[in-house]
């Protein structure tokens, strides 16, 4: 696992995932150093990326979309743009769409075009996030122009656009080898006062697939043009919102109906409009729809440093994760207790992790001292659950003990069965009961407590605090008796219809104590085995 967060910053530990400055150093992937560009008086002129975001699917982001997010001084980012991308990035991301600038007003375009020349002009590494691709009905033109104008150098870096992605996550293939040898992409956004620019003749004979981007509000003004221009009314339509997005939607009749259904469905922008013999294809060839998590956003509460095989698994699923960190992790005020246990280590007999954050603290602080793997000498390794000797993998290391009941009572208890004789080290915690070290001091072991790492509540952002309140998040996960707490302690009335997966029966008691219902319980307490138990209840 590598932080690649404060890469080019000089601070005592990354804010976003509390690693200290040590193991900043030690764990940064090192990316491609990026050249100074000096301008004619000797001045660092930074750079700026104007990138396709890709429709909303995160994963649709292209690799060096990301490399350039990673290595970003500033994201101005747009409205189309899906925020989960943001995490790829240590940057500051401002809105620019939808937005007040600083006179009160909307942003307009040459706001953003002055702000990427000055921030570009200051030295600054700046991606323009731009949804779907920067340049199809994007005006990342008339930035680009701007930039050139200004001396300030650019890259443009392509994306997914809406009408690939759209048709293809609805089933439907624009440019079907049988079904159409041509594709336009028309805009639909029209002064409704001004002629229209569109030449309606020329695209009612258009042989091939026509896809109206911003077209929604105008759907029928569009249906009744191609029609009046003598476009059969039996061709087939369909009109896709929310493309690869989890609230995905997709609407499908005839030219001449599909305005009423589109109306009659309330569907939402953004949208897209594919009109043609291929969009009959999206009753045969959907799949993204039909994926087990299809349609369900869920919130995961993991440190976001931590959540990224989690959002992975919802993405893959066909969900949409949402990041709503309760708890955040950071290390201990003073490690001269953890380091203290490094340099005893060989006087131990076992080595005891209860948490995959445990696991981490401990050993980038070993490695920041300048030591590796070769201080464990022989000390074996227990980890309390599944998702705690997967930390230790991330660090080479396979654990010795994995109880089957994975919570602290069985973690002692196997560890006695197995006629642990001691001194036991456990890194722990500042929060957490006391049960596995109790449970073994009481069987005669010597416990050795040490705390890597202290856990503080995070107070719920406004727009995680809406998705809550109005059920725009389908499923909540709650990974420890923490997280039920601060959950409740937030005084967010959750909507009736968001439902809580609970890691284990711990939790679940927590939660209920705390006044919240639970609907799903893991059976394997790992987030994995969170997102099967939600899996399984979709499925019914
Ligand atoms: N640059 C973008 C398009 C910007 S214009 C791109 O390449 O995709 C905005 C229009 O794009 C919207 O009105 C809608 O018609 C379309 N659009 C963008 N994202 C979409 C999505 N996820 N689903 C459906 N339509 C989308």
């Amino acid at each position: 696992m590598q932080c690649v967060h404060e890469q080019k910053r000089r601070l005592k530990q990354c804010r976003v995932c509390s690693r200290p400055e040590e193991a900043l150093r030690y764990f940064h992937r090192v990316l491609p150093a990026v050249t100074a560009i000096v301008d004619n008086k000797g001045m660092a002129v930074g750079k700026v990326y104007l990138v396709g975001a890709g429709p909303g699917d995160p994963g649709l982001l292209t690799l060096k979309g990301r490399a350039c997010l990673e290595q970003a001084d500033l994201v101005l980012y747009d409205g189309l743009v899906n925020p989960s991308i943001l995490r790829h990035s240590p940057a500051i991301a401002e809105r620019t769409s939808r937005v007040n600038g600083p006179n009160g007003k909307k942003l307009n375009q040459e706001h953003i075009n002055q702000r990427l020349v000055e921030a570009g002009l200051a030295g600054k590494t700046v991606v323009r996030l731009k949804g779907g691709d920067p340049y199809i009905f994007g005006r990342g033109t008339e930035e680009a122009e701007a930039l050139r104008a200004a001396g300030v150098p650019f890259e443009v870096v392509p994306g997914v656009t809406a009408a690939t992605a759209a048709g293809e996550y609805a089933g439907v293939s624009v440019t079907h080898r049988k079904l159409a040898s041509a594709v336009a992409f028309v805009t639909g956004h029209e002064d409704p006062d001004k002629p229209t620019a569109l030449d309606y003749a020329a695209l009612a004979a258009f042989p091939g697939t026509l896809v109206f981007y911003m077209g929604l509000a105008r759907i029928e003004a569009i249906a009744g043009s191609l029609m009046g221009h003598g476009k059969n009314r039996d061709t087939p339509a369909c009109v896709v919102s929310r493309a690869s997005r989890a609230r995905q939607q997709t609407v499908s009749g005839k030219l001449s109906n599909i305005a009423s259904r589109v109306h009659d469905a309330n569907l939402p922008a953004p949208s897209l409009i594919i009109i043609g013999s291929c969009a009959t294809q999206h009753e045969t060839l959907q799949w993204f729809e039909q994926q087990p998590l299809f349609g369900k956003r869920i919130a995961v509460t993991r440190a976001a440093a931590q959540a990224e095989p989690t959002v992975q698994a919802i993405h893959q699923l066909g969900g949409e994760a949402v990041l709503v960190p309760l708890i955040q992790a950071s290390p201990p005020a003073d490690w001269s207790a953890v380091d203290a246990a490094i340099n005893g280590l060989s006087g131990f007999e076992w080595l005891v992790f209860t948490s995959a954050n445990g696991v981490r603290f401990f050993f980038e602080r070993m490695y920041a001292r300048g030591l590796d793997g070769r201080t464990l000498g022989s000390v074996l390794i227990a980890a309390v659950g599944r998702s705690t000797a997967d930390a230790l993998k991330e660090f080479h290391l396979h654990a010795d003990l994995v109880p089957d009941t994975q919570n602290a009572e069985g973690l002692a208890q196997t560890m006695l069965e197995r006629r642990v004789s001691g001194p036991v080290l456990w890194l722990r915690g500042d929060r957490g009961r006391d049960t596995f070290s109790d449970l073994l001091s009481a069987a005669g072991v010597e416990v050795v407590q040490s705390e890597a790492y202290s856990s503080s509540d995070v107070s719920l952002s406004e727009s995680a605090q809406a998705d809550l309140r109005e059920g725009d998040v389908d499923w909540i996960c709650l990974a420890s008796p923490a997280m039920a707490a601060n959950l409740a302690a937030t005084s967010v009335e959750l909507s009736d219809k968001v439902n809580v997966a609970a890691i284990s029966p711990l939790t679940s008691q927590a939660a209920r104590g705390a006044g919240l219902r639970v609907d799903v319980e893991a059976i394997d307490y790992s987030w994995a085995g969170m997102i099967q138990a939600i899996v399984d209840r979709e499925r019914r």
